[in-house]
């Protein structure tokens, strides 16, 4: 399958998904999962990082890996994908929804309406345990968590960490998106984390992978192009440019 043709599928498609994970924002400089592992954090994978448990374990250390992912997501910008598809939606409004499983707020900042973040925003912090009415957060030690000097809550990042549930509202508004749609755009994800990769395999829209490596959901693909998404989105979503 072309590019062409899937243009061509994208123009007849009156309600369309983009399901997206973190190789969307690869060309924007934030590394996937498996990129991301370099340097002091080396020996860590992310699952060990990103649990209820490891925090609990390790507050300062897990705290300070989202502080840094934090930073370097603060200085990036969304890139050429991320951008198509906000134009398309401001183009044809009501026609595109957007489902990430990204915390880096890009599509949010490239200009998309109504962002389905199932994983949550890295920017954003809560109580760790369900606050009392003494929780107050008290500035931190550098590279500590705020804590609540009464009781010692401690603020953790507003992500859906490995293992727990995600926001009830936002999986059924995607899963109702991802029912009536009649083609969805499989953008940078392996397709390994449940639920988010099931929304491909639940759709009886046409079903399009952009990725320049192989991923778990390409059995259920009509179409697989292989590129990123900085490349191709451009090419598929914007009606004016020439193939
Ligand atoms: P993943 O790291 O498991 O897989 C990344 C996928 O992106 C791979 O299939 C890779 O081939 C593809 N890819 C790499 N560069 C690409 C490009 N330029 N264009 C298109 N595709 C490209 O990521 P995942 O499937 O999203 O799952 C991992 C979890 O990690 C998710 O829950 C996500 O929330 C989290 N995560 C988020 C971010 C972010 O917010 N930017 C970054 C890392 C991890």
């Amino acid at each position: 399958m072309t590019p062409q043709a899937v243009r061509e599928w994208v123009r007849e498609a009156r309600r369309i998904v983009v399901l997206t994970g973190a190789g969307m924002s690869a060309e924007s400089g934030v590394p996937t999962f498996r990129d991301a592992q370099s340097g002091l954090w080396a020996n860590f994978r992310p699952e060990e990082l990103a649990t209820e448990q490891a925090f609990r374990a390790h507050p300062s250390m897990v705290w300070e890996w989202y502080a840094l992912r934090r930073e370097m997501i603060a200085k990036v910008a969304p890139n050429a994908g991320h951008l198509a598809i906000a134009a398309f939606q401001q183009r044809h409004p009501g026609r595109l929804a957007v489902v990430t499983q990204n915390v880096d707020g890009l599509h949010q900042r490239a200009g998309s309406p109504g962002v389905l973040a199932l994983h949550g925003n890295i920017a954003d912090d809560r109580w760790l345990d369900a606050p009392r009415a003494c929780c107050d957060a008290q500035a931190p030690e550098a590279g500590t968590p705020p804590r609540c000097a009464t009781c010692g809550n401690l603020r953790r990042p507003a992500v859906v960490w490995f293992g727990e549930m995600l926001p009830a509202a936002e999986l059924e508004a995607a899963g109702e998106a991802a029912a009536r749609c009649e083609l969805m755009l499989v953008v940078g994800t392996s397709g390994l984390v449940y639920p988010a990769a099931g929304l491909a395999r639940s759709t009886r829209g046409r079903v399009v992978i952009v990725n320049p490596g192989a991923t778990d959901l390409d059995d259920a693909a009509d179409a697989l192009l292989a590129g990123t998404a900085a490349a191709l989105l451009p090419l598929l979503l914007d009606e004016e440019r020439n193939p």
